[in-house]
């Protein structure tokens, strides 16, 4: 019986691989009352469920302008009528750039639908699309170009499990992520390194989760300094696949050290202000620091000062660092970049460019996880 519906499974995951689509907030830092939009490929243009006119070329040009009630849709000068929501429907490979009437122009390249609608006088622009189609743009938007296929595997699979983890944070507005860095960073497909829609698409579908066959909360930063650390130690809360770990990978790449110095009275003033005692001689240990391991509180733990909040109030770029005195000047040397919590970026692509496969990086850095097809997930968990 298991075996049924296990082969019922994989059939329904195999149909309903092509069908995911994620609403994306696009724009939404912007307050745009007035876009041009033009298209390539083909698309109807629907208003309040009618079709208003059928687009095939990127010569029209389609104006939307925000109102108290609706969206007011203009197609090449003619005015088409006042509507609730205006939808660009896709029909094959298509896309639309949106031109901002106020403000910069940009040059993002969006795949698939558009959905139009007015809130409180702005246009609301959400873009819904394949998560497939969507990924290879986030992975390029938060990672850059210049890296390894392997390295975008990882970051694939990385932002496809966060987003699929995350499709009710903007519920309220009506889509399921934004497209800033509350979410993930999104600028429409990718456009410039042509290896991610690679890397995407050969680990299609492919998720994290834990031995609960939860998606796990895919953390990653910048730069470990040497040594991950548990997610309880920054956030509170502990995940069993965010443990700190060794990490000897990331320590010769471009992020792995750091130095700040800032007037010494500047820093006995915060110390001060955090009730560490600075007249008598525990001074001494707050000038010259220098923890032989990642720690979590400021010299020791009975003055309860946590490393993250002297890494966020003074805008340092780790928690791992030393402090010396020089004169009336201290320095902060340190090492990463970054919360240190689950995946090192810097560690990851040293170990794609030794040759390590994504799923061994990921197994690195995330502590007991499996990588599954997305649909397997119901199988395992309502079986
Ligand atoms: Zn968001
Ligand atoms: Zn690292």
């Amino acid at each position: 019986m298991r075996y049924q519906i296990f082969i019922f499974c994989l059939l329904f995951s195999l149909v309903s691989f092509a069908g995911d689509k994620v609403k994306i907030g696009i724009f939404t830092g912007a307050n745009h009352t007035k876009v041009n939009i033009t298209v390539t490929g083909i698309y109807a243009l629907i208003g309040d469920g009618g079709v208003l006119a059928t687009l095939s070329k990127d010569d029209k040009n389609i104006q939307l302008d925000a109102a108290a009630d609706g969206v007011n849709a203009t197609l090449d000068g003619r005015f088409l009528g006042r509507f609730k929501r205006v939808m660009f429907q896709h029909y094959g490979a298509a896309e639309f750039k949106v031109y901002p009437a106020a403000g910069k122009a940009n040059s993002y390249i969006f795949p698939e639908d558009l959905i139009v609608t007015s809130v409180l006088n702005r246009l609301q622009l959400v873009n819904s699309l394949d998560i497939e189609s969507y990924v290879p743009g986030v992975v390029e938007a938060e990672g850059g170009k210049g890296h390894l296929e392997e390295y975008y595997k990882v970051q694939s699979v990385i932002s496809r499990t966060y987003a699929l983890n995350n499709l009710r944070r903007h519920e309220a507005e009506g889509f399921h992520l934004c497209d800033g860095t509350h979410c993930q960073v999104y600028h429409g497909r990718s456009r410039f390194e042509p290896l991610i829609a690679a890397a995407a698409a050969k680990t299609n579908g492919i998720v994290i989760v834990d031995d609960n066959i939860d998606l796990i909360t895919a953390a990653f930063h910048s730069n470990c300094g040497g040594h991950t650390i548990n997610a309880e130690d920054v956030w509170s809360k502990p995940l069993s696949y965010c443990v700190g770990r060794a990490d000897t990978f990331c320590l010769l790449m471009p992020h792995s050290n750091w130095e700040k110095s800032i007037p010494r009275s500047q820093w006995t003033d915060y110390l001060e202000s955090k009730r560490y005692p600075v007249s008598d001689s525990t001074t001494a240990n707050a000038l010259a620091y220098f923890p032989s391991e990642k720690q979590i509180f400021f010299v020791d733990s009975t003055f309860k000062i946590p490393l993250r909040v002297i890494r966020s109030d003074l805008k340092l770029r780790s928690t791992f660092f030393t402090v010396h005195q020089q004169g009336d000047q201290v320095t902060f040397i340190g090492q990463g970049f970054g919360h240190g919590v689950g995946l090192c970026q810097e560690g990851a692509m040293r170990m794609a460019q030794l040759g390590y496969a994504y799923d061994e990086i990921i197994h690195y850095y995330y502590k007991n996880v499996h990588l599954v097809p997305k649909h397997l997930i119901w199988f395992f968990k309502f079986d």
